[in-house]
This record gives structure tokens, sequence and C-alpha cells, in this order.
């Protein structure tokens, strides 16, 4: 399958996105020739200029790839936060433990409770919405390593949906 530009309708002048957000992190930026001839009514004329993929949208660009799959997390840590908090309050109230009152053992231990209560309740739905998350992450990763820009238009466009997009708003490209 020959990649063309959906809107010049040619495979000249467009590059992959993953080598030049590669070209992007070493530089800053990326800029290739955007000159050439167009045809319109007859006439022909010459456009020049360079068009640049610049620093906002590769940077973008850059950490779209470099987003991190997402991943398990552990039910464990918040409940042990949840166990010493609440070993804490039960020293704190003991009328006996001067110790634990000068250290304010028990507001240190209810706040440690809702903390973890809080990271409980966040790592539970982490896990229950993972697949869908882990299956978002892939399906917009096979997009992102498909992206094309188009250096005559300044587009970035997926050869595959035909969806194409202005740098700066490209996650469209997601969207279809
Ligand atoms: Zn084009």
């Amino acid at each position: 399958m020959e990649i063309v530009c959906p809107v010049h309708n040619n495979g000249d002048d467009i590059q992959k996105i993953s080598a030049i957000v590669k070209a992007g992190i070493s530089s800053g930026s990326y800029s290739g020739p955007s000159g050439g001839l167009f045809q319109a009514g007859g006439q022909t004329g010459v456009y020049g200029g360079y068009t640049t993929l610049g620093g906002g949208s590769s940077t973008k660009l850059a950490d779209a790839f470099a987003n991190p799959m997402p991943s398990e997390r552990s039910l464990g840590l918040p409940v042990i936060l949840i166990v010493i908090s609440g070993y804490l309050i039960l020293k704190g109230r003991d009328p006996y433990d001067v110790f634990a009152h000068a250290l304010c053992m028990e507001p240190i231990g209810i706040i440690g409770v809702l903390v973890g209560i809080v990271v409980f309740v966040n790592t539970f739905l982490h896990t229950q919405t993972l697949p869908t998350k882990l299956e978002e992450w892939e399906r917009k990763k096979k997009i992102l390593e498909r992206l094309y820009y188009c250096h005559r238009d300044d587009i970035v466009f997926d050869p595959e949906s035909k969806q194409s997009s202005l740098p700066d708003d490209w996650q469209n490209v997601f969207t279809s």
C-alpha cells in the first residue's frame, strides 16, 4: 500500500511521525522543505518556505510515544497504611500513654486511615478499569505508530483511516 497525504494525494513531503519525534528529541524541533509547484485554475505558481512541526506539537507527540502502559497497582500498600494508622489511633487513645499523646498519634492515625481509604478506593477503581485502559492504550499506540506528517500541508494524518488534523490538534486522529 502506497502511503499518500489525504490532502495533496501524493507520497511526497510526508514523513513518519515516529521518525520525526526521534529527530525532534535530539534537536528540539523538526523542519522540512515544503516548497513546490501548485496548479490552480490552469495557472501554475510557486509556493515556498518551510513548515515546522514545532516545539509544542513535537513535544506533545513525544510525550504520547513515552506514555507508559497502564499497569497493575497493589492493594496491599493502602491496607498496610490503614492497619498501621489504626494502631496509631489506638495508641493515641490510651490515656496512660503519654508518649503517644506527645506525638499526636491519634490525629496522625486518623489522617493515615483517611489517606489509606482514598488510595484503596482509587486503586480498586483503577484495577476494575484496567482492561479498558489497556485496550485504549494499545489502540492509541497502534495509531500513533502509523501516523504521518505532511510538510507541504502541515498536517498529521493516519494513512489507514485517512483522518487528518492540524499538528496542535493531532489527538483528533484518535477519535476516528
Ligand atoms: Zn500533503
